[in-house]
């Protein structure tokens, strides 16, 4: 079948234009990115759509699964085993959606998932395989599998040796941690309106989530108050205690950086700093957490 040659190449096509975005994007898609999709000889392929499960024009199979549930802490669907499972399109197992996700199962052609991390922003994994249908609880078990992630000319999905378990379970552990850094700088940086804390930097490729009690504390959890958007410069400059925060949002300079004489970046991005104020979320909620400050700057003091 003709089409079935051509869908698996722009399926490929798919997956090399996500790598390719992935360096500089850590694998998150805004949904309009997304919505919009890439050209690939001269057909245009929606990522993603208005459904879950999502068929571009004209394909038989679909491309991506969407799972729109946010926030950290609903990231953890997927068992250490590796697997997730993903819920049909309503109750009807014999509804076109549905019958996409067994044809990829009977197939074996790898899907993109695409989950949210933070107001329509989404993290992409993939290659994602279906392996199981279970038609009595409307879902579908899915697991992510490297394998299918490349394929020969001419070659066939179906073709393809499913990675040992242990290889999943790895890419499972990699994909989790990632997803859990990701969301958490998302909701920061989202949370200080794409600015740095401390120079108002307004370029989110440049922003950061710092942590103000280390991921390594276990008082360090990924919670809003706990992180302060900062852009590379002051990220670093906070992580090394050349600035600290005090709990009341005023930023210090560390004394002996503040005598050397040096160029631009050290007056202006580092000393004139010195004694000024934090730039905080309009939410309280959101705002960084005074005990968890003080305890850093603690740190800062004796550094
Ligand atoms: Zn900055």
């Amino acid at each position: 079948m003709a089409f079935e040659v051509d869908e698996t190449g722009l399926r490929i096509a798919v997956f090399q234009w996500l790598r390719e975005r992935e360096a500089w994007n850590n694998g998150i898609f805004s949904g309009r990115e997304l919505n919009e999709g890439i050209t690939v000889a001269g057909r245009r392929i929606t990522l993603k759509g208005q459904t879950g499960i999502w068929f571009p024009a004209g394909w038989a199979m679909p491309v991506s699964i969407t799972t729109s549930n946010r926030g950290l802490y609903k990231l953890d669907e997927i068992g250490d085993d590796g697997f997730f499972t993903y819920a049909y399109r309503g109750n009807d197992p014999g509804h076109r959606d549905n019958v996409g996700l067994r044809n990829a199962l009977r197939t074996r052609t790898p899907l993109v998932y695409f989950k949210e991390v933070e107001g329509a922003r989404y993290q992409a994994i993939w290659p994602v395989i279906v392996l199981d249908d279970m038609p009595d609880r409307l879902c579908v078990r899915a697991a992510i599998d490297p394998a299918y992630g490349e394929l020969k000319a001419g070659a066939r999905f179906g073709d393809i040796d499913a990675s040992p378990l242990d290889v999943r379970r790895y890419a499972w552990g990699q994909t989790r941690h990632r997803l859990h850094q990701n969301a958490f700088r998302e909701m920061v940086v989202s949370a200080y309106d794409q600015r740095c804390a401390i120079c108002r930097l307004n370029h989110p490729e440049l922003l950061d989530a710092a942590h103000i009690i280390p991921d390594s504390d276990e008082r360090g959890t990924p919670v809003i108050p706990n992180g302060l958007s900062l852009c590379k410069i002051h990220h670093a400059a906070y992580d090394k205690n050349i600035l600290g925060i005090d709990p009341d949002y005023r930023v210090h300079i560390r004394e002996d950086i503040l005598l050397e004489r040096d160029g631009p970046m050290l007056k202006h991005g580092l000393q004139e700093l010195d004694g000024s104020s934090l730039i905080v979320p309009k939410r309280v909620a959101e705002r960084p957490d005074r005990e968890r400050l003080k305890v850093r700057f603690g740190e800062f003091r004796s550094a």
